[in-house]
């Protein structure tokens, strides 16, 4: 029997949950609220510039994320980042400073003192955390690597990465790989080695290993490879307004263009829209309670900044993927990608570009400042740190006022509802950045095992049919 799955939401998350379920031969439908796929994830050519509004590169973390480029026919089109990107600067003392990719460079280092790295001798030697409570990402990282390690490493990664704070993030919840290390090995130190041969069994990369990409258009290209595959199974300007479980079957309600409601009926729904929006949608033309509970996720809001500058109004080389500044070095950008750098046609000849982030949980009330005012704090703190000058060629701001979910302490309440709520409503399935972390590689890994569950599934009721 053909089974049908109707998609709500049509970011990589929804795209890539109905390509896999078309491909198995599943009648499926997508509805996007929005004008556009890809939801966070699109790219802009503007005067030369390619802007990515969302998402800069992706990680080649898991072969699904390679299959599903391959699949798509995308092999050529894909680039991987300039080996320079390798490198990666941390702001210290106003200065950036590559971060160091091997012991030796560790030893050698300035961006940490001579007390931090003796600190990080002992990290082999420190008990196990006994999870007596959930520790946040700051707690764990002071305990087993230093108050050093915390502020010139961890703090500016994960502002460059969640827009996050690290005193709210939970080590369990938004770095499982992480926490895993300590439970499992009782190190980090001692797991990053027993980890990376396990790995290689697994055939998976580390994140310290993968490889980025993006395409030679930008990333645009995957969302809108994927609608293309999907054909007329996508629809757009459509919003989802209620589901409602009809027997062993879904009534999904909708509206196209503010149109009068339309109804679709299917075995299956898979909810990939953000999880923010979630309350939105009723059950059975009721809100629901548990939908609600999703609002108490943090969504940090943050600008993107792409500035655009002749070559030579730019000291720094640029030699890098980009800068990260610690909270404690007291700026308002939180980081720059040398987004010219990372991937070749960025900015036209003669110029580079650099992406900008402003806001997130380390200062939200930044994000949402106008537009010539963040340009002001922009220029004045790339001037000091990558020595730019003149004004600049090319300006792009996005807005996102609610930018990545926080995997805040405490964020297994919100996967525990989920649990329940599939049980509770079989044929309903959830697929996005707020299930297994908010990574684009991580969202398309979740999202196929999401499909792969339904495909399964339906081959299970094929095979009892028979018997
Ligand atoms: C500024 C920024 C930079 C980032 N940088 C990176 C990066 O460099 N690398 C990386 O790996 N990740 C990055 N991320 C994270 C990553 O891009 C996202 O987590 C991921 O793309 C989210 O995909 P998604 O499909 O879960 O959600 P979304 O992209 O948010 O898509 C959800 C879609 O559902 C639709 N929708 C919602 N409700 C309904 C409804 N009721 N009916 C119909 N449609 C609905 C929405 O319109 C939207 O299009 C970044 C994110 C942001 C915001």
């Amino acid at each position: 029997m053909k089974k049908s799955v109707v998609i709500i939401g049509g970011g990589i998350a929804g795209l890539t949950t109905a390509f896999k379920l078309k491909n198995s031969g599943m009648e499926v439908t997508l509805l996007e609220a929005a004008s556009h796929t890809g939801g966070v994830m699109s790219s802009i050519s503007s005067d030369g510039y390619l802007v990515e509004t969302g998402p800069n590169t992706i990680l080649e973390t898991s072969p699904k994320v390679t299959e599903l480029v391959s699949d798509l026919g995308l092999d050529s089109e894909k680039i991987y980042a300039n080996e320079i990107s390798k490198t990666r600067y941390i702001v210290r003392n106003n200065k950036p400073v590559p971060l160091p990719l091997s012991p030796v460079a560790f030893l050698g280092t300035s961006l940490f003192s001579l007390r931090a790295k003796l600190r990080l001798l002992k990290e082999p030697f420190i008990d196990p955390w006994d999870n007596q409570y959930e520790e946040s990402l700051s707690q764990f990282v002071i305990r087993r690597l230093g108050q050093e390690f915390l502020d010139y490493a961890i703090n500016p990664f994960v502002a460059g990465v969640y827009a996050g704070d690290p005193d709210h993030l939970s080590v369990r919840h938004g770095f499982p790989k992480l926490y895993a290390l300590e439970q499992k090995y009782g190190s980090l130190i001692k797991g990053q080695i027993k980890g990376a041969k396990e790995r290689k069994e697994r055939a998976e990369e580390s994140k310290q290993k993968a490889r980025m990409f993006s395409f030679r258009k930008g990333l645009k290209t995957l969302p809108a490879s994927l609608e293309e595959a999907l054909g007329p199974a996508v629809r757009k300007n459509t919003v989802v307004t209620d589901i409602s479980p009809k027997g062993n079957k879904w009534e999904i309600t909708y509206q196209t263009d503010g149109r009068p409601e339309e109804i679709l009926n299917s075995d299956c729904v898979i909810y990939a829209g953000t999880v923010y929006q979630l309350s939105s949608l009723t059950v059975e033309r009721q809100r629901l309670k548990d939908f609600e509970y999703f609002r108490q996720i943090y969504h940090p809001p943050i600008t993107v900044l792409v500035l655009g500058f002749k070559r030579e109004d730019v000291r720094h080389p640029l030699d890098g993927f980009g800068m990260l500044i610690p909270k404690v070095e007291g700026y308002h950008i939180l980081g720059a990608l040398f987004s010219s750098t990372l991937f070749p046609n960025r900015a036209p000849e003669g110029h580079v570009s650099l992406t900008v982030f402003i806001g997130g949980a380390r200062q939200p009330e930044y994000a949402d400042k106008p537009e010539k005012e963040l340009v002001e704090i922009a220029l004045g703190e790339l001037k000091i740190l990558l020595g730019v000058s003149g004004k600049p060629a090319f300006v792009k701001r996005v807005y996102w006022p609610k930018s990545i979910p926080q995997y805040d302490v405490g964020y297994g309440r919100f996967k525990d509802k989920l649990n329940e709520l599939t049980k509770r409503y079989p044929g309903l399935y959830f697929a996005g950045n707020y299930i297994n972390g908010i990574s684009v590689a991580d969202t398309i890994v979740q999202s196929c095992s999401v499909a792969d569950e339904i495909i399964e599934g339906a081959k299970g009721a094929e095979t009892e049919k028979e018997e």
